[in-house]
């Protein structure tokens, strides 16, 4: 086998609570993430050197999946050189990890590809070394995740369910959202018991259950950067439809909407998709 292709899927954060922030700086969190059926395509070669190709972002190591590979490469002392291609469907810095998918795509494309042996647990250590939302993309389909991102509790019962994301086009830092959120940090056990909720009403797939139970503690310092965000949901909410931002922003979560609602969304915003939870 001479090269492999994958899909790297988006993700969304249904909620997204965090609860303490550790002495080394790294917030801990709990968060109901599920991948959906938007994704980059990646083709992983092997090659006479190391290279990616991924417009349009720079063809170097600061693209998190070169940085994967080269970090696999070297924990295993490799000699093989890979030439990435990706074609990026998901937007960029939107929320929706599309970095950490593609970045986890490739390290499960190299170990195929080069025959490497390396377990999940194995994979998903190296992933946390490069991204808190690496070890959810390897372990894909829906989980509750928290630590710092390390720990995921699989969910394996959701029905399929379909969903609106928004996105305004612009680009939000996750460490600029981070380091602008204010206030307590949540209670774990309310921690707990609210992501217990969500795991009722995401089973029911009932939208409205959800839309009482879901919170973003990064959605207000990603407003304060990102004023679209809001403005996306006062459009949602004056049409009577409730609205969740995921990640750290800017894609905005929401119901499937009717064609009318949805083509004046369509007027005013760049990306807006009906998709479907995996
Ligand atoms: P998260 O939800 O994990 O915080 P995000 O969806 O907000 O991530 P990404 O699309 O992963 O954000 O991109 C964040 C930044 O990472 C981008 O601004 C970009 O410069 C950089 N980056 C590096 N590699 C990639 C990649 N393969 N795809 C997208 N962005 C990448």
């Amino acid at each position: 086998m001479q090269q492999i292709e994958l899909s790297a899927y988006a993700k969304i954060n249904w909620s997204l609570l965090i609860t303490g922030q550790r002495d080394d700086g790294y917030h801990t969190l709990m968060s109901l993430m599920e991948q959906v059926d938007l994704a980059d395509e990646i083709t992983v070669q092997k090659a006479a050197f190391d290279q990616i190709a991924c417009p349009p972002l720079p063809e170097d190591a600061s693209n998190l999946a070169l940085a994967a590979w080269l970090a696999l490469k070297k924990k295993l002392n490799l000699k093989d050189c890979l030439r990435i291609i990706i074609k990026k469907n998901i937007p960029l810095a939107s929320g929706l990890a599309g970095g950490s998918s593609d970045a986890a795509a490739v390290l499960r494309g190299a170990n195929d590809l080069l025959d490497l042996g390396q377990t999940d647990e194995q994979l998903a250590e190296l992933g946390l070394s490069l991204g808190a939302d690496l070890p959810f993309c390897l372990a894909g389909g829906a989980a509750v995740v928290s630590g710092i991102g390390e720990r995921v509790e699989k969910v394996s019962d959701f029905p399929q369910m379909p969903l609106l994301l928004i996105n305004p086009g612009q680009a939000v830092s996750t460490a600029a959202a981070y380091r602008g959120r204010m206030g307590a940090f949540c209670d774990r056990t309310v921690a707990y018991s609210k992501i217990a909720s969500l795991l009722i009403a995401r089973r029911r797939l009932d939208f409205a259950q959800i839309a009482m139970v879901w919170q973003n503690d990064l959605q207000k310092s990603s407003i304060a950067l990102c004023p679209a965000i809001a403005h996306i949901k006062l459009d949602l909410a004056k049409a009577g439809i409730p609205s969740l931002m995921s990640g750290s922003g800017a894609t905005v979560i929401a119901p499937p909407l009717d064609e009318e609602n949805l083509s004046k969304l369509q007027e005013k915003y760049p990306f807006v998709r009906t998709v479907k939870t995996r």
